[in-house]
């Protein structure tokens, strides 16, 4: 093997999706103190502690209490190289979420066990979907009393229509929660709990009939754990490689995250079957990561991380070839050769100059403006990566300057945090509004906020009656042209200057998609 597809074939790139609670940071954590990148977890997010998490940049942030922002951590285990793509877990900036989700290969979906499929994880599930992307379980919290193990399987078997595989068993919960059995390695490993912030010693017996067993567990439990077993082996579905990787089969593991336990088998299920980087379509071809040209396209971009520099950074995950310091690279959009000399890496949670990254790895270019969601970097070949969503905004106000001198200003901060995905702006073609349109209400505050900071215009929100947005393509431009005339009061611009339909009701916008069969109305726009 050449030593770029070894480079290759070690990499993991993988994200989590989970409802708000179900214990994602804490799971964070515990990868990173496995991966040794911390030497005592709870740095991440340190709650009410008065320290703050690694990921935080944002006052808005601190000040809440929650991460906005999407964050990237780099480190090894086993014997390969971990990418794990931090996802916003609040409910709102679900669109950042979602195009990180076109950046991974595969994803760990977090239950808490108490409480089953929950309403974030379902929707989650449906854009991960859409690249088959595999899917790894973890049940979480099982040092609470959780639900019955196999009434959870089967929830998630029917609701999210994807079949299970437990790798492991849970004896007990609660204050009776003894360990897992590992069905593949045939051995029970013992749950100490009080470990939570360091990587325990562990405790195993051999073997499920080993007499060890029910004096460490009791007997009683040692029983049931032997009975549920034979039921489990007869009733759920065995671990299939293929199966997991087209996305239609997930490892199940049980554990807590908060006691540590559990996390370091989920992490040698995902470093053994999930998939090394894996072939990316563009609008040419696909492209697979042991290419020898360098590839790669720019999934978000986020202002702010380091206080100190108030730069934006593109993250751009790497598709083919290898990047290093200094290399030129095509920006497809632009049709332009640029200089590449301080691409920043995320080792650990830290920024920190890359001289060389592979396929899988995501690294962040300073960006002064140039740089948009969805953009392609190439080594000269003119193609483009598809599959990078935006998504249409459900709540929308129009914003007005406090000092109307500043316009000018207002409309640039507005289009570039449109170009960043931070909100989406739409200019109505018959009137001098401006429209703001976001998925989640805190998207609006953060807006002001950054126009504040960055852009030194002060800006107040008023409503609007717009309920919804479509953007709008029409093959026939005479029939484009007597929309646009007939329905111009409802029509407007977004930041990239792309037709779009805002409808003051659902009722409108029905109305006027039976009344124009020709135009087509999009609920999401590719980048
Ligand atoms: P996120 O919103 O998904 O990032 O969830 P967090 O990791 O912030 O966890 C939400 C809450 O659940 C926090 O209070 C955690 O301490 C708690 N939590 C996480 N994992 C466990 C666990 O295994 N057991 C228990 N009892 N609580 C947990």
């Amino acid at each position: 093997m050449s030593q770029h597809a070894q480079e290759v074939s070690k990499r993991r790139t993988f994200a989590i999706i989970s409802h708000p609670d179900a214990g994602k940071t804490t799971i964070t954590e515990k990868v990173l103190l496995f991966g040794q990148a911390l030497q005592k977890a709870g740095t991440v997010k340190g709650r009410g502690s008065g320290q703050h998490a690694k990921s935080d940049w944002m006052e808005m942030e601190k000040e809440r209490g929650i991460s906005v922002t999407t964050s990237v951590m780099q480190f090894p285990y086993n014997s390969a190289l971990v990418n794990l793509l931090d996802t916003p877990g609040h409910e709102d900036f679900s669109e950042d979420t979602y195009r990180t989700l076109t950046a991974v290969d595969s994803c760990l979906m977090v239950i808490d066990a108490a409480k089953g499929v929950e309403d974030r994880t379902r929707k989650l599930m449906e854009v991960t979907r859409l690249r088959d992307t595999p899917i790894l379980t973890f049940m979480n919290k099982l040092d609470r009393d959780i639900r019955d193990p196999m009434e959870l399987l089967d929830e998630v078997e029917n609701e999210l229509n994807i079949m299970c595989a437990p790798i492991t068993w849970p004896i007990g919960c609660g204050k009776e929660f003894k360990g897992v059995y590992h069905l593949h390695r045939d051995e029970t490993i013992l749950y100490q709990s009080g470990h939570g912030h360091t990587i325990q010693e562990v405790r195993i017996v051999k073997g499920l009939d080993n007499p060890e067993l029910d004096q460490l567990v009791s007997d009683e439990l040692a029983a049931q754990l032997r009975e549920e077993l034979e039921l489990v082996r007869g009733a759920s579905n065995e671990f299939d490689l293929e199966l997991f990787l087209s996305g239609e089969l997930t490892p199940v593991f049980f554990g807590t995250a908060l006691g540590n336990f559990g996390v370091d088998h989920m992490l040698d299920g995902l470093t053994e079957w999930a998939p090394a980087p894996q072939p990316r379509q563009t609008d040419a071809r696909q492209v697979v990561a042991d290419e020898e040209k360098f590839s790669g396209f720019v999934f978000k971009i986020q202002a702010n991380m380091d206080p100190k520099h108030r730069d934006r950074i593109a993250f751009m995950r790497i598709c083919s070839g290898k990047y290093t310091k200094g290399m030129k690279m095509h920006h497809v959009r632009l049709g332009k050769d640029v200089a590449i000399s301080d691409a920043v890496t995320f080792m650990a949670g830290d920024r920190s100059h890359a001289d060389e990254a592979y396929p899988g790895d995501i690294i962040g270019l300073h960006n002064h403006g140039t740089i948009q969601i969805g953009d392609t970097f190439s080594q000269g070949e003119k193609f483009k990566f598809t599959g990078i969503p935006n998504f249409a905004p459900e709540m929308f106000r129009r914003i007005r300057l406090k000092d109307p001198l500043k316009q000018k200003q207002l409309l640039k901060g507005l289009v570039q945090l449109s170009e960043e995905g931070a909100v989406q702006v739409f200019r109505p073609i018959d009137n001098n509004d401006l429209i703001v349109g976001a998925v989640g209400v805190l998207q609006f505050d953060v807006v002001v906020a950054r126009l504040k900071s960055e852009y030194k215009v002060e800006a107040i929100y008023e409503p609007v009656n717009v309920a919804t947005a479509r953007w709008v393509e029409c093959g026939d431009a005479k029939k484009l042209d007597e929309f646009r005339r007939k329905a111009s009061t409802n029509l407007a611009l977004d930041g990239g200057d792309n037709l779009t339909y805002i409808a003051p009701t659902m009722v409108n916008l029905n109305l006027t998609q039976e009344r124009y069969p020709e135009v087509e109305f999009h609920k999401t726009r590719e980048h």
